[in-house]
């Protein structure tokens, strides 16, 4: 149960019915708000659901042009990050310039340490080389436990990720209803092509990770990325020892 303000009155409605009251409100925005650019979307959500707004940053070239609208608008918004504990040095520098320049709180959660541990002594410290399904187990236990933890009580998940990055992307829209999590997902670039992140981070002298200036157009984990070759796809480095239809850590398809 929770207390909710409406009209001057305090009502007292079941977290079932938040749920269905949120449900409703993501097929309104889907109609009514969806061409907004991605800075009024922000801005949008974020007057919308006071204090219930999160960003997950994988620190990411399109997660920095999102860190950076978030931090132009002034609002109270849940910044967060994923430590895996496998990712970069690259990625953990631009971590730290990322809130210098920003000035922003970026909370880092970190996997359980208990479940790491029996996931390395049962399957091995590599384990993602040998299956699918170690592979999604230690994103499951690096990841998506810990997104879920970060998530809790937020009524929007403002994501980075856009249509053209992968073939399991193409059809995602812009405001969606995520029915495992209970909450409304927001893509503000999901329509940018590459070119438009990389002329908004030049335009705004965004901090970007040095690995993409390497050959990584998409960074993830140290041992899941590689740097692609020339003509290649951008997500041809992650997990590239797998088919591309299956290649996702579940971050985005909790409920697909
Ligand atoms: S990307 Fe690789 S190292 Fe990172 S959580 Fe997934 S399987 Fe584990």
């Amino acid at each position: 149960m929770q207390e909710v303000g409406y009209g001057g009155r305090i009502f007292v409605i079941s977290h079932f019915e938040m749920e269905n009251e949120l449900r409703s409100a993501c097929d309104r925005y889907s109609q009514e708000v969806v061409s907004l650019p991605p800075d009024a979307l922000i801005g949008f959500f974020l007057e919308r659901h006071p204090g219930k707004v999160a960003f997950s940053s994988s620190l990411g070239a399109e997660d920095q042009v999102l860190t950076h609208m978030l931090a132009a608008t002034g609002n109270s918004v849940k910044l967060f990050t994923l430590d895996t504990g496998r990712l970069f040095q690259e990625t953990y520098e631009l971590l730290d310039s990322t809130i210098q320049r920003y000035q922003l709180p970026i909370e880092v959660y970190f996997p359980h340490t208990r479940q790491v541990e029996n996931m390395v002594n049962e399957h091995g410290i590599n384990l993602f080389y040998q299956s699918i399904e170690n592979r999604k187990l230690c994103c499951h236990i690096r990841k998506i436990e810990p997104l879920k933890r970060a998530l809790e009580g937020m009524e929007i998940w403002i994501s980075g990720i856009r249509r053209e990055q992968s073939v399991t992307r193409v059809d995602t829209p812009s405001i969606e209803w995520d029915a495992d999590l209970g909450l409304i997902k927001v893509h503000p670039l999901i329509d940018w092509k590459d070119e438009d992140v990389w002329h908004y981070i030049r335009e705004h002298k965004v901090p970007y990770n040095t690995l993409h200036d390497k050959g990584y157009p998409s960074i993830g984990c140290l041992p899941c990325t590689r740097a692609i070759l020339p003509g290649e796809d951008v997500r041809a480095g992650r997990w590239w020892w797998e088919l591309p239809d299956l290649k996702e850590c579940g971050l985005h398809i909790l409920n697909k």
